[in-house]
């Protein structure tokens, strides 16, 4: 007999994943960062086949930087950047992983492995965040794109201005309420812990910038 393909409530699974598959919220800053190094490694990655791609390791980084006035915590990277198409097809198709389709494209080579392949973590960042706009410009590209969503309403793309390859992550950092804090994600100590403690692997560097206005 014909078998029917399973339909899934979209909203509801991305409700359920924000609020249920996470024990906890800290671990946002860990998938973010992965998929940050994750973009860096497909330029070596690109870079190893590519003659006109020249992999400088000390050009790529990962930036953290949180904004207390203004309730933001920025993650940005120097990686692969993503084009409007990918922007539509990562980000707006859930458990799709753009990762694990070119880590099946590209043999691992010399241990650097991408860490990308649930095509969920990124949505772990609505967790403490309201809304997250992420700005990127894909190698190769002119044009940059924004994409922004506060969650289980859906998101929308523009063109944007990005002068360097690589994406931009805003968090807008929820308000705290009676029972929840979330000022310390914008705390430089407790920043640095976090990173410490789940992405002390990560072979680029992150960098670290707070503003305490
Ligand atoms: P996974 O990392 O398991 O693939 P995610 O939900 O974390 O799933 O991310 C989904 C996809 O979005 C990634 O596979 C990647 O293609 C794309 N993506 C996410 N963050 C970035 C980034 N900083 N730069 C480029 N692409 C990204
Ligand atoms: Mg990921």
């Amino acid at each position: 007999m014909e078998k029917t393909p399973f339909k899934a409530e979209s909203k509801r699974l991305l409700d359920m994943m924000i609020h249920s598959i996470y024990s906890n919220r800290e671990i946002f800053l860990r998938e973010l960062i992965s998929n940050a190094s994750d973009a860096i490694d497909k330029i070596y990655y690109k870079a190893l086949t590519d003659p006109n791609i020249n992999f400088e390791k000390d050009n790529y980084y990962i930036k953290v930087i949180a904004d207390k006035e203004n309730r933001t915590l920025t993650i940005s990277d120097t990686g692969i950047g993503m084009t409007r198409e990918e922007l539509e097809n990562n980000l707006g198709v859930i458990a799709q992983s753009g990762s694990l389709m070119f880590k099946n494209e590209n043999e691992a080579k010399d241990g650097h492995d991408i860490i990308g392949q649930f095509g969920v973590g990124f949505y772990s960042a609505f967790m403490v965040a309201d809304v997250v706009t992420v700005t990127t410009k894909a190698l190769g590209s002119d044009t940059a794109f924004r994409w922004q969503s506060s969650g289980v309403d859906g998101y929308t793309i523009e063109a944007a201005e990005k002068a360097e390859v690589g994406t931009e992550i805003v968090l807008k950092i929820k308000e705290s309420t009676e029972d929840e804090t979330y000022d310390d994600y914008l705390e430089e100590y407790r920043l640095r812990s976090i990173i410490k403690k789940y992405s002390d692997f990560i072979r680029y560097p992150i960098k670290m910038d707070v503003t305490e206005h």
